[in-house]
């Protein structure tokens, strides 16, 4: 041992307390070395000065060493101490190490070399036992930090749970008041439309020139306002799982033709060609007629209503594996390939301005969206800005609802880059133009 030791000897026996010295001293420890005789003068050392060790004997003048290691180890005193017992007070000794003593020696066997072979072992276990209880106590810190921690993330969990309950019920109202609303607004408006109409018949009378024209744009703002309603009722519909497919066996290309027909005027007033081709062996399909009308008719109502000029076209082409597609390309204003996952979210639209060029709900895509998926096909996007777009809807010829994935992730790119719904897991790669 290289540095000072510092030594307090407690022994109310003053031969004892030289004994002990002496053979330190014999043994070569450098020390600096203090004795008392009773236990206070021992305690009112021990809590000025800090010893490297205590050699205490069991018996003192006031107390005996039992009671003083008490009142240390009470006092948070920590010191390696050796107790030197008498002749056959190891039973006593037992209960002092017990009590938080280091080491204990019979005074019997005090000699140069077992002193100092005791001292040094009693420092070693003693500093051994600070380190066991230092990293104990802080095990035990990170023990109760953990449980903190655990209880901070319960408690967030339930806030979250709380918040989750609360957005959904939130979202439940917004869904049951836009359903009720649009349900509700749908027949005023089927009156205006109906009653328009009317009006414009000769037989109840012949209308002025003006006249006729005024009650035309009621008509034909009312019709726009119910598939505005329509397409909101839907949309509230599609988000509770309250819409159901009504499938029958059909001619796929009589529908793309009343669809396509139907939205010539449109197209005509725009001066934009619409064409149509048709290239199917067999034009029947088990699906549902309504739905696939309402799909054409949303795209090609975008596609005239993005396209300045140039065409339209129609495609129904035969698939592989008893499927067929339906491709709605157009010559407008394109769509960058950032927006192209985006703009079949519920209402978001490329141009989110107020003072926008092109009205809309921005639910025309989500719909098609959910209404290809719940007819067992899948809508891919290709476009480039400034040159046109591509829509097209994968169609199964005979519907199966059991093989509609709801719980799939919406859109993704397909090996080519193109866009395309993935909902569906039957997903086929796509030749974009
Ligand atoms: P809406 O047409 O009511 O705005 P949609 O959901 O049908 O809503 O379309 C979302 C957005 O996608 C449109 O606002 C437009 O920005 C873009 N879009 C859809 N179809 C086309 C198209 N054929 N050409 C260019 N952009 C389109």
């Amino acid at each position: 041992m290289k540095k000072t030791l510092k030594i307090l000897v407690v022994d109310d026996d003053q031969g004892d307390r030289m004994a002990v010295r002496c053979a330190l001293a014999e043994a070569g420890v450098q020390m600096e070395l203090s004795e008392v005789g009773n236990g206070n003068d021992a305690f009112s050392a021990l809590t000025t000065t800090a010893y490297d060790c205590v050699f205490l004997g069991y018996r003192l003048l006031d107390q005996d060493g039992l009671s003083l290691l008490q009142q240390l180890r009470s006092s948070e005193i920590k010191v390696p101490l050796v107790v030197l017992t008498g002749e056959g007070d190891e039973q006593i000794a037992v209960q002092l190490i017990k009590a938080g003593a280091t080491e204990y020696l019979s005074k019997s066997r005090i000699s140069p070399e077992t002193l100092a072979q005791v001292l040094r072992t009693a420092i070693r276990v003693y500093w051994a036992e600070m380190q066991v209880a230092l990293a104990n106590q802080q095990l035990r810190e990170s023990h109760e930090h953990l449980i903190r921690k655990n209880q901070e993330l319960e408690r967030q969990q339930q806030q979250i749970q709380m918040q989750n309950f609360k957005l959904l019920e939130a979202s439940q109202l917004k869904s049951h008041f836009l359903a009720t609303m649009s349900h509700e607004l749908r027949t005023p408006m089927n009156a205006i439309i109906g009653f328009s109409q009317i009006l414009l018949r000769p037989k109840f009378g012949q209308l002025t020139h003006q006249q006729a024209d005024m009650v035309e744009r009621i008509f034909n703002n009312g019709k726009h306002l119910l598939m505005l309603l329509n397409e909101v009722l839907d949309f509230s519909k599609l988000e509770v799982g309250r819409l159901d497919l009504k499938a029958e066996r059909f001619d796929v290309s009589k529908v793309i033709n009343l669809a396509v027909n139907e939205m010539r005027s449109l197209a005509d007033a725009k001066n934009l060609s619409l064409l149509m081709q048709t290239d199917l062996q067999n034009t029947l399909v088990f699906n549902d007629p309504a739905r696939l009308k309402q799909i054409l008719i949303n795209l090609l109502s975008n596609a005239i209503k993005f396209t300045e000029s140039g065409e339209i076209w129609v495609e129904v082409k035969e698939l592989p594996v008893n499927r067929v597609a339906i491709i709605v390309r157009d010559t407008g204003i394109g769509i960058a390939p950032r927006d192209f996952k985006r703009i079949f979210e519920a209402f978001w639209q490329v141009d989110q301005t107020i003072t926008r060029k092109y009205p809309g709900t921005g639910l025309g895509l989500a719909i098609i969206d959910s209404l290809v998926r719940m007819m067992g096909g899948k809508i891919f996007l290709d476009s480039k800005l400034g040159s046109g777009s591509m829509f097209k809807i994968e169609l199964p010829r005979q519907i199966t609802l059991s093989t509609v994935a709801a719980d799939t992730p919406a859109i993704q790119l397909d090996d080519d880059g193109v866009f395309c719904s993935a909902k569906n897991p039957h997903h086929s790669s796509f030749q974009a133009r």
